[in-house]
C-alpha cells in the first residue's frame, strides 16, 4: 500500500506526492513533518508556560502521531533515511507532550 493519490501536495511550488496515509491532510510527507513539527511545539510551550492543552490540539497531535506511524508501515520496504529520522524523533516528542499532558491534567484534577 505505498501508492500514492493522484493529487499533488497543496503546498505552492511544491511537486511532491502524497503518500496514501496523508491524503487527508493533502500535503507530501516533507511538508506534513514541517507543520507537524511547528504544531508540537506551540503546544510543547504551553504546557511549559503552564496552561492547559485544549483537547482539540491534543485529538491532533495524537492524529499526527497515527499518520506517522502509518508513514513508518508504508515505507518499511524502501525508507527514506532523512524522513525516518525526522519521523522518529517526532514520534518522540510526542509521545514525551503525552506524558507531560498527563501529568499535568492529574495536576488540574486536584486543585490546590
Ligand atoms: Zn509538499
Amino acid at each position: 500500500m505505498a501508492a500514492a493519490v493522484p493529487a499533488g501536495c497543496r503546498r505552492v511550488r511544491c511537486a511532491n506526492l502524497i503518500p496514501a496515509s496523508l491524503a487527508s491532510e493533502q500535503l507530501c510527507l516533507d511538508h506534513f513533518l514541517d507543520e507537524a513539527f511547528v504544531r508540537t511545539d506551540q503546544t510543547l510551550g504551553r504546557c511549559r508556560e503552564g496552561h492547559s492543552v485544549n483537547p482539540v490540539d491534543l485529538e491532533w497531535l495524537l492524529s499526527d502521531a497515527l499518520a506517522i506511524v502509518k508513514n513508518l508501515e508504508e515505507h518499511a520496504a524502501e525508507p527514506n533515511p532523512n524522513q525516518r529520522d525526522r519521523m522518529l524523533e517526532l514520534l518522540l516528542i510526542l509521545a514525551n507532550l503525552h506524558e507531560y499532558v498527563a501529568h499535568h491534567s492529574l495536576r488540574l484534577d486536584r486543585p490546590a
